[in-house]
């Protein structure tokens, strides 16, 4: 398994590479494009003056600046970093500055609203080529980014119908440029697919989280203390930017309603069981749910380390 980015290109795949939106995601392509020349140049773009900062200081790009416009001017392709609810702005602000049938891509983690907002606001010269790095951490910043983040990752794209297939094809070698797999899939069946793999499962270990927070009979200082018992892997995807999750939440709010259904649906039967005290069926539910963590250890998708490696991170041997 490919654990490194390669060596560079021997040409680019993009003369200027716009990112707006140096965050997590957009400071990791930053990092990841350059180290491969995937692009000439890197023009940065944030609204926030601390990740401008630090993007210089960093040296993430050849230009850094607070102008989306000015970023966007000479660059063949565009890429949106930023929480999903802000792309409508974004693409408002950009829209006359965009060079004749530059792309402009996206990396939100939604993909059927975020299409409806660009097409709305995009010129019709530009081509529109979404996509969606399923990848990331419960970082934030500048500062958070790292090169090696999506590699062996899967990224989506999305793109409608229509859309012009040499784009669609730069889109993709940059992203295997920067370690991905790439897949193609309709925004609708992408929505849906992420509502159950991260939307929901985010939305589930928010509310646990906050259930314990609001507990009276058990304190805060118990909480945590005896956090290793499972609360402690919940407490890590809760911790995940408040400002991009609240936007997934309200821009996939049927695929999420729809999946959360099912899942109470599911609770209800579980809870069914154990007022039964029906232990073959937990077990037989226990034992098909154990077998999904495997498939996911096999494909390459998580580490087989007990205790997701933190043993082996804190120094120790991790157990056979
Ligand atoms: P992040 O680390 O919070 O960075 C987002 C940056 O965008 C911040 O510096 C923010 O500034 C800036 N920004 C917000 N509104 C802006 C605007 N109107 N114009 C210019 N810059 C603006 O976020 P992230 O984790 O990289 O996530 C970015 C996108 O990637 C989201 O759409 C998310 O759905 C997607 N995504 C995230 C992950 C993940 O695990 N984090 C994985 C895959 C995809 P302020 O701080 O001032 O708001």
């Amino acid at each position: 398994m490919v654990e490194r980015l390669g060596p560079p290109l021997p040409a680019p795949i993009f003369e200027e590479l716009a990112i707006i939106g140096v965050g997590l995601i957009g400071s990791s392509i930053a990092r990841a494009a350059r180290r491969r020349h995937a692009a000439r140049r890197i023009v940065l773009a944030d609204r926030s003056v601390g990740a401008l900062e630090r993007a210089k200081a960093l040296s993430l790009g050849d230009v850094v600046t607070d102008d989306p416009a000015r970023a966007v001017r000479d660059a063949d392709c565009v890429i949106l970093c930023a929480p999903v609810g802000a792309n409508e702005a974004i693409g408002r602000a950009i829209a006359p500055a965009l060079r004749p049938r530059a792309i402009v891509s996206d990396v939100g983690s939604v993909k059927g609203a975020v299409i409806a907002a660009l097409k709305s606001v995009l010129p019709h010269h530009a081509r529109l080529v979404p996509a969606h790095p399923v990848a990331g951490t419960e970082q934030s910043g500048p500062d958070a980014g790292f090169a090696s983040l999506f590699i062996n990752r899967w990224c989506i794209l999305t793109p409608p119908e229509g859309t012009d297939e040499e784009a669609v094809a730069k889109v993709q070698a940059f992203w295997e440029a920067l370690g991905a797999h790439v897949e193609t899939m309709s925004a609708g069946h992408h929505d849906l697919v992420l509502a159950i793999t991260s939307h929901v499962p985010h939305l589930i270990a928010y509310n646990i989280v906050g259930t314990a927070a609001d507990l009276e009979e058990v304190t805060q200082s118990e909480v945590i203390k005896f956090s290793a018992g499972g609360f402690r892997d919940f407490t890590r995807i809760a911790a995940s930017d408040p400002t991009m999750w609240r936007d997934v939440f309200l821009h996939n709010k049927d695929a999420v309603l729809e999946m959360l259904g099912r899942f109470n649906e599911d609770l209800t039967a579980l809870q069914r069981m154990i007022r039964r005290e029906d232990g073959d069926g937990l077990f037989a539910l226990f034992t098909r749910t154990r077998a999904i963590r495997l498939g996911i250890v096999a494909e390459g998708q998580e580490t087989a380390q007990p205790d997701f490696g933190r043993r082996a991170a804190e120094g120790e041997e991790p157990a056979p």
